[in-house]
C-alpha cells in the first residue's frame, strides 16, 4: 500500500508518494494545478493509496478549506470529496499546523512556536505538547494580524495586514507599487541604491520582528522555529531576531528562549506524514 502526502503553499505543490520500498517526489506549480486535480491524477495512477495527509497553506477545518489568501482552491470540501470518490482517508490541516508537528518532534519539545515566511508568514503552536487548534483550527493566524495601512490589498480581503510587508507575497506586491520589475530577494533589496527598495526591506524586518515578538509574548514557547523560503536564504533574519527581539515582546516571555532554525528539509510535508496518528 502507498501512501501519499501532499505540501501545498502559494507557489509549489510537493508530494511524496510513500510505499514500504521507496517514496516517490514530485513538485507542481500550485497556481496551475487544484488540490483536487492533482489528487485525481495521483488516484488514478496509483489506484493503491491507502491514506492522504495534506499540509494546505490556509484555512482548513474537519477537513474543510475554508480560505486561502494564496491559492486557488478547485474543491472546498475536499476530504468528503475524496472519500466518496476514492475510498480513500484523507486529513488535511493548515501548513504551519503540520510544520509545528514535525517541529516539535524533531527538538522533542512539547512548547514550541513555529514562525514561517514564504510566500506568506504563518504561525502555529504546541503548548504542553497540544497543538493550539482555537473553535475552528484557526489559532494563530499571525500574518492577518492587522499592522499597517498598505496602498494594496492581502488574499485576505484587507489592507493592513502584517503579511502584506513579512512575506514574499508582501514583498513582491510593494515593488509592483513602486513600479519595479527587479526580483524580490530581501538581500537585494536591503542592499539596493534605489530608496523605496532599501524601504522595503527595512519594512520587511520590522514586520517580521513584530510578528515574532507578539507571537512569543502571546504563546511563551520554549523555542521559536524559523523556517519557510525567505528565511531560509536570509539566515541573518535569525541573527536579526537574537538581536532584536527584545525591542517587540515581554521581556519575562523571552527567558529560557531559544530561537532554532529548522534544519527538516519540509518541515510542512513531514508534519503532513504525522496526520494519520496526530489528528487528535
Ligand atoms: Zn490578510
Amino acid at each position: 500500500m502507498k501512501k501519499l502526502f501532499i505540501d501545498i503553499g502559494g507557489t509549489h505543490l510537493r508530494s511524496e508518494i510513500v510505499s514500504e520500498e521507496h517514496t516517490a517526489e514530485d513538485m507542481v506549480s500550485s497556481q496551475e494545478v487544484g488540490l483536487l486535480s492533482y489528487i485525481d491524477k495521483q488516484a488514478t495512477l496509483h489506484p493503491d493509496i491507502s491514506f492522504i495527509g495534506i499540509s494546505y497553506a490556509g484555512q482548513v477545518n474537519n477537513g474543510i478549506i475554508a480560505a486561502s489568501p494564496n491559492i486557488n482552491i478547485d474543491e472546498y470540501d475536499i476530504a468528503s470529496v475524496v472519500k466518496s470518490r476514492y475510498g480513500i482517508p484523507l486529513v488535511i490541516d493548515n501548513d504551519l499546523n503540520c510544520a509545528v508537528r514535525a517541529e516539535s518532534a524533531y527538538w522533542q519539545s512539547d512548547n514550541i512556536a513555529a514562525l514561517f515566511v514564504g510566500t506568506g508568514i504563518g504561525a502555529a503552536v504546541i503548548d504542553h505538547g497540544s497543538l493550539v487548534k482555537g473553535s475552528r483550527n484557526m489559532a494563530y493566524e499571525i500574518g492577518h494580524i492587522p499592522y499597517q495601512e498598505t496602498p494594496f490589498f492581502c488574499g485576505c480581503g484587507r489592507n493592513n495586514c502584517i503579511e502584506l510587508f513579512a512575506s514574499g507575497s508582501g514583498m513582491g506586491k510593494w515593488l509592483k507599487h513602486f513600479g519595479s520589475d527587479h526580483d524580490l530577494d530581501l538581500n537585494r533589496l536591503k542592499n539596493s541604491d534605489i530608496e523605496e527598495e532599501r524601504l522595503i526591506a527595512s519594512r520587511f524586518e520590522d514586520a517580521f520582528l513584530h510578528a515574532s515578538g507578539v507571537l512569543v509574548t502571546l504563546a511563551n514557547p520554549e523555542i521559536l522555529v524559523l523556517g519557510g523560503g525567505v528565511i531560509e536564504q536570509n539566515p541573518y533574519l535569525g541573527t536579526l531576531l537574537e538581536e532584536k527581539l527584545k525591542r517587540y515582546a515581554l521581556n519575562a516571555s523571552l527567558e529560557g528562549l531559544r530561537i532554532e532554525m529548522s534544519v527538516l528539509k519540509n518541515a510542512p510535508l513531514e508534519g503532513a506524514k504525522l496526520l494519520e496518528t496526530q489528528n487528535g
